[in-house]
């Protein structure tokens, strides 16, 4: 079995079935420094996307990608157990996972690999699971023709269809999930935003109206499905230690956006029965 069908296995044990490597020449770097320092003499990235959608249509209050246990865990975990894995098959190579904070355009270096297209709303719509995903890539100084890179395809476009900009607070001015995550008083046009997209932390309008997430496969991924919040409540949030909520996506940034965004809707709802 050559490297590149082992390393087919491993994400294969892991249910992730959207994964490529690629040349780094192939690669968007957008951050050189963060490259050199982390992940010196690099030649090969493995790119893999974790879908988040659980499929279930529960009432929420809060962004479907941040209703699981912090994401960053299980990109962490994957990018370890990746490197063992390739670090005890090519003993001489390094390897430096990344997830997020990457040195990558992610989204235009994976719509590269050919693992999804472009949206107009600035995520990547992957083939199987629509934008409701997570990406994380390992960089390694290893040969990229040993880990079977394929060639590159011309990002493709979106259907350009407008929906998600129609959708959107502010029409892509700006966007109402930074002001959900925003510390301190909301101005008048943030709080209007905020309330428009529903949700006490996040927004997913521009995800759920796009014609290219209907249909969105679930996600395989068991983490995805344990220890959830959907509905956050003052009591839900009071209950929650620090050390919870800094293991929430929609907790790390402390308490105080979560409580004034609850209470944002809480006012909005008296001031509705009073109409
Ligand atoms: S997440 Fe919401 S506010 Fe942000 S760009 Fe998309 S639709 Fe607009
Ligand atoms: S809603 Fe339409 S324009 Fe927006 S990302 Fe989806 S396909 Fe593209």
């Amino acid at each position: 079995m050559d490297l590149k069908d082992r390393l087919d296995g491993f994400f294969e044990e892991r249910r992730i079935f959207l994964h490529a490597v690629l040349p780094l020449s192939d690669c968007i770097v957008t951050d050189a420094a963060l490259l050199e320092k982390e992940a010196p003499g690099a030649r090969t990235a493995i790119l893999y996307v974790l879908p988040y959608l659980t499929g279930r249509t529960e009432e929420h209050n809060i962004s479907l990608y941040a209703q699981s246990g912090d994401y960053h865990l299980l990109i962490r975990k994957t990018n370890g157990e990746l490197a063992d894995f390739l670090q005890s098959l090519l003993p001489g190579a390094s390897f430096a996972g990344f997830g997020d904070r990457s040195p990558f355009d992610e989204r235009r270096t994976f719509a590269s690999a050919g693992l999804g297209v472009l949206g107009d709303n600035g995520l990547l719509i992957t083939k199987r699971y629509g934008s409701f995903a997570f990406l994380g890539e390992v960089i390694t100084d290893a040969d990229p023709a040993l880990l079977g890179a394929a060639g590159t395809s011309s990002p493709a476009g979106c259907l350009h269809c407008g929906a998600c900009k129609s959708a959107c607070p502010t029409h892509f001015e700006d966007c109402a999930s930074g002001y959900s995550q925003k510390k301190g008083e909301l101005t008048g046009k943030e709080k209007e935003a905020v309330l428009k997209t529903g949700l006490v932390w996040g927004c997913d309008l521009c995800q759920t109206v796009c014609p290219l997430n209907r249909n969105a496969e679930a996600s395989p991924l068991p983490f995805f499905y344990e220890d959830r919040v959907a509905v956050l409540t003052k009591a839900r949030l009071d209950a929650m230690s620090r050390k919870e909520l800094r293991a929430r996506a929609f907790g790390w940034r402390g308490r105080q956006p979560l409580l004034r965004n609850l209470a944002l809707f809480e006012d909005a709802k008296k001031e509705e029965k009073k109409v």
